[in-house]
């Protein structure tokens, strides 16, 4: 199944695209794809409704604004240097384990909204990078089990702004939690359809040029193992969203660096998931 999110920012109706193309609005049966949602069976209940062709879903204004396919999360956990060819653009050596922290989830942002140049960024990244939905608790999980609590897969961008992350002390979260700088989708594929997901090619253009064109079975550190690994610091609760870092390509990895300015368009695609598009705008203020 796909899930789609629709309308307004911050007042989205849940929906699903179905095989046919067809947009459905299903905000009559589901109030939202949120952690309510999944802990509570929703994604069984929605296949329910699916398989019975959608009982009641009016067809979803074409022109409608789609949103981020989940509800803002608890947590947005990224992995940094997960693969190789970023690891060492970024002038780093390998990790040994896996690189975590954190994106505020006021990034969160729709697959075709623009992302805003925060004020006084000098510096602003690109990252495509495959997004993980938890779909189920996941606490001190093993990596035998562990994909058996991911609810589906969606293409993610972590933006980022280089000089707020590395030149101004402390964590990377500066550079990374700008609002805008969490878009996610098109939409949700549950983990059914997605048989590995460590068998995608993902890949960046701005402006239309390749960038990053990578595949996710050049990570470091897999999904399954990444999953197990973060719930032995924390739990991951339904609705959590994991972005397991970025291939090689990204801006600041250029000699010299090629930055975003105000006017790029930004598209990042993971095989299967769909693409997202950002056009870079300037900060109002
Ligand atoms: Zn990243």
């Amino acid at each position: 199944m796909k899930l789609i999110r629709f309308g307004e920012a911050g007042h989205e109706d849940p929906g699903v695209l179905l095989a046919d193309g067809r947009r459905l609005d299903a905000s009559g049966e589901f109030h939202d794809y949120d952690e309510g949602f999944f802990a509570s069976g929703g994604l069984e209940a929605l296949k329910e409704w699916v398989d019975g062709g959608c009982p009641g879903g009016l067809e979803v204004d074409p022109m409608a604004r789609l949103g981020p396919p989940v509800d803002r999360p608890s947590k947005l956990v990224c992995v940094g240097k997960n693969y190789r060819a970023h690891a060492l653009e970024m002038g780093g050596e390998l990790p040994t384990e896996p690189t975590l922290f954190m994106k505020a989830t006021s990034a969160w942002s729709g697959p075709n909204d623009d992302v805003v140049i925060p004020r006084g960024a000098r510096k602003l990244d690109y990252e495509v990078e495959l997004a993980v939905v938890i779909g189920r608790t996941a606490s001190y999980v093993d990596e035998r089990e562990s994909l058996d609590c991911v609810a589906g897969f969606a293409t993610f961008c972590d933006f980022s702004e280089r000089a707020f992350q590395q030149e101004m002390g402390g964590q990377w979260m500066k550079g990374k939690s700008a609002d805008t700088f969490a878009p996610m989708g098109p939409w949700l594929t549950t983990a059914d359809e997605v048989p590995d997901p460590q068998k995608l090619r993902l890949s960046c253009k701005v402006n239309g040029e390749l960038r990053q064109n990578s595949w996710t079975g050049d990570m470091l550190f897999s999904v399954r193992y990444l999953i197990s690994y973060i719930s032995r610091f924390m739990t991951l609760v339904p609705g959590d969203v994991v972005a397991t870092g970025t291939p090689g390509g990204v801006a600041m990895g250029m000699t010299p660096p090629r930055f975003l300015q105000a006017g790029d368009c930004v598209e990042c695609g993971v095989e299967g998931l769909g693409s997202l598009k950002q056009r870079v705008v300037a900060s109002g203020g």
